[in-house]
């Protein structure tokens, strides 16, 4: 198979990192490039794709137009072009940031839809700004951030996190990309190569918002067969379906209830699944044997692509081994599995970093099979009472995720109440969490010392996974507040410490 290699790409920020801050930009004439831009950037682009990602805020306040915007961005980008320089894609936020929009950095929206169309890998990549948000976009997208002190930058410095990695100017920050640079691993492949590869029957781990899933055609048995011998899962372990488009449905579902399709209408794309009635089509191996299939639209952006170019509905179950940790980014794929999984494709870290929420509906009910990215409150708020269901038998796996064991580190792990003190100890890891728990250490990590559950959801595995490493004898992990998604770290945290 001929696939074009995975390369790091670099997101530069346009006013004060490659040409001088002059306020908001509205005349071409006035984009004046530093000194070094031109060099920095035929050195950066031998070994990386170029991108420019800039936000413009003044066009939400009226100071300058979306046009006027644009024209200065063809200005820089023509510039560059006769200087020899390839810049890919200009992704430009017109948002103020009280509009609350997804594209403002330091979300990394613009990133990953440059991930989606391009063979590029965030885990290898760069950002490059004068602002703090420049160097909070990299920790989102998993690469690193290089902090450059034009434009606005010596005004900022002091906000920066500890370890920000530092340079003057453009010239100095591309001599330290060259110096930091990594190999990528040779299994990573772009997002459309994954699709190909999906459709031929093969297994690839690819991004979701939730956790890294191991994608096969779940039309094809055979394919359905390697994830079960990859992960080493038993196959009474139901898989979730996940569909490019809410109106792929029809493909795999034979009814969809009306409060089903309201909680789809609601909810998709995003980590919900829904379990229903099957079509033929659904090979018993997705379903346990059971005539229901579990279902879901993910919404990252690489992961709809994906399937999308597939042209199936795709089974993605955890792309770990059957009861470890699930994997929040492409790196620990790698790290479990090495080569012997044919294709990662990394997205980023992922933004939810907990499994999708499980709903199902029989005897008039609808039931909460499995908590998970979206609050139990949040479905009922929007479709009524939904009833909490606990299996009465092992064997009675209506979804997946739901066996008593699951989710485990390799170190024994004790579960206490929230707000139990941290007793610290060499032998002991702990996790933490809120502003009157201890902050991250060595021995501790705070999922969210702001007290934000979503963070701290997001958070979770990472923080199992380190302190797994850390070769601790135990681990002892605080329970969140039982509510929100406070009721899904707590499950995750009851299965992992069970033993
Ligand atoms: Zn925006």
């Amino acid at each position: 198979m001929c696939a074009s290699p995975v390369k790091p790409a670099i997101f530069l920020d346009r006013d004060g990192t490659l040409i001088e801050d002059r306020g908001w930009l509205r005349n071409p004439a006035d984009a004046v490039f530093f000194k070094d831009t031109f060099d920095a950037l035929r050195t950066l682009q031998q070994q990386a794709l170029l991108f420019i990602v800039t936000n413009q805020s003044g066009i939400a306040r009226g100071l300058l137009t979306a046009e006027e915007a644009r024209q200065v961005n063809d200005v820089v980008v023509d510039r560059l072009r006769h200087e020899g320089i390839r810049i890919e894609a200009v992704y430009t936020c017109p948002h103020h940031r009280d509009d609350g929009c997804v594209c403002i950095k330091p979300n990394p929206f613009f990133v990953l839809q440059a991930a989606a169309e391009f063979n590029i890998s965030p885990e290898f990549s760069f950002a490059v700004g004068d602002h703090p948000h420049d160097v909070e976009l990299a920790r989102r997208f998993g690469g690193r951030g290089l902090y450059v002190l034009t434009g606005h930058g010596a005004r900022h410095v002091d906000e920066l996190p500890p370890g920000t990695c530092v340079a003057p100017t453009i010239g100095a920050a591309a001599a330290l990309i060259m110096g930091q640079r990594r190999d990528i691993p040779p299994n990573y492949i772009g997002a459309l190569e994954a699709a190909l590869r999906i459709r031929a029957g093969a297994v690839v781990a690819i991004p979701t918002e939730t956790v890294y899933g191991m994608a096969a055609n779940a039309l094809d048995a055979s394919a359905v067969q390697q994830v079960f011998t990859i992960k080493q899962r038993p196959a009474l372990d139901p898989l979730i379906v996940h569909l490019a488009d809410p109106s792929d449905l029809a493909r795999v579902a034979a009814y969809v209830p009306p409060a089903a399709q309201a909680l789809a209408e609601a909810f998709w794309p995003g980590p919900l699944t829904l379990v229903l009635p099957k079509k033929a089509c659904i090979p018993d191996l997705v379903t346990s044997g059971r005539d229901t299939v579990a279902v879901r639209v993910p919404v990252h952006p690489l992961a709809r692509k994906i399937i999308r170019e597939a042209g199936c509905p795709v089974a993605a179950p955890s792309a770990n081994r059957f009861g470890t940790i699930s994997p929040t980014c492409a790196r620990h794929v790698f790290e479990q599995f090495g080569e012997a999984v044919g294709g990662i494709v990394d997205g980023g870290p992922c933004a939810v970093g907990v499994e999708s929420t499980i709903v199902g509906f029989w005897d008039d009910q609808i039931w909460l099979l499995r908590p998970g990215g979206i609050p139990l409150e949040t479905i009922a708020a929007r479709i009524g009472p939904v009833a909490l269901y606990t299996s009465s038998h092992p064997d009675d796996i209506r979804a997946p995720g739901t066996m008593p064991r699951h989710y485990a580190p390799k170190t024994p792990m004790e579960l206490l109440d929230y707000n139990t003190p941290v007793v610290f100890q060499p032998d002991t890891g702990h996790i933490v969490f809120g502003p009157d728990a201890p902050q991250s250490s060595e021995h501790v990590t705070n999922l969210s010392p702001s007290g934000d559950m979503a963070e701290a959801a997001a958070a979770l595995y990472g923080a199992m996974r380190r302190l797994d490493a850390a070769g601790f004898k135990r681990i002892q992990a605080r329970r969140l507040p039982d509510h929100g998604l406070g009721r899904t770290v707590n499950d995750r945290l009851r299965r992992a410490a069970t033993p």
